[in-house]
């Protein structure tokens, strides 16, 4: 599957740059619910050197099962700012580095930018890397691949997990054990745009090509 829905393309390597963000939401539909926690670390060299984190009011009541898995209840949103403050502050923070989280590219970043869109009629066009793709690919032995999953296998505190700041913090130390398994690993990157290449089956046999794809169109043929 190419990165369907997003408008950046998933990166699969060790950056020294980035964006880690995770949300918290009203629930799993990225279509119907909204987000009630936004947070992001920026990372310098591998260094956490800014924090961003607000719980947002999402104008409606939050589920009890959406509480019940990260904690936020109507009353700790009440007289925090709606997404349109937010948002902007968000975005300006992200700016363009490469963002960073964990089943991003089936989740957050199509709330994220499905808000966008709606808030500040613009499109999240940075180009990302999803730590659960990252760790299926590193950690090929693991039955599950959770964040708290990856959290336990590199003997990290899982306190708080399911708050956004906390989850980003567990996933940014998650990446970086990553980052350094990954030379070790064999994924087959793309030269053009650094994503991952897969094996496709074409007319005249099986080739490689590039997940980001039909953003990048980078094709490799397999020598037998
Ligand atoms: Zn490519």
């Amino acid at each position: 599957m190419a990165a369907a829905g997003n408008k950046g393309k998933r990166l699969s390597k060790y950056v020294d740059n980035y964006v880690v963000f995770d949300l918290e939401t009203t629930g799993i539909s990225s279509v119907k619910d909204d987000i009630i926690e936004i947070s992001a670390l920026k990372v310098k060299n591998h260094e956490r050197v800014e924090t961003f984190s607000r719980l947002v009011n999402p104008g409606r009541p939050i589920p009890p099962g959406a509480t019940k898995v990260n904690g936020i209840t109507d009353e700790m949103v009440q007289n925090e700012p709606g997404l349109v403050h937010i948002l902007p502050e968000f975005l300006n923070f992200i700016g363009g580095e490469i963002l960073i989280g964990h089943n991003i590219q089936s989740f957050d970043l199509l709330f994220l930018n499905r808000v966008a869109g709606e808030v500040c009629g613009t499109a999240v066009l940075n180009d990302f890397i999803d730590t659960l793709y990252m760790a299926r690919a590193c950690l090929p032995g693991l039955s599950h691949y959770r964040l708290t999953d990856l959290a336990e296998y590199f003997k990290i505190s899982s306190e708080g997990a399911h708050r956004a700041l906390n989850d980003c913090v567990m996933n940014q130390i998650c990446y970086e054990h990553m980052g350094k398994l990954l030379k070790d690993v064999d994924i087959p990157v793309c030269p053009r745009c650094g994503g991952e290449l897969t094996k496709r089956n074409g007319k005249f046999g099986p080739f490689y090509g590039c997940s980001n794809y039909p953003v990048c169109r980078y094709t490799k043929n397999i020598v037998v």
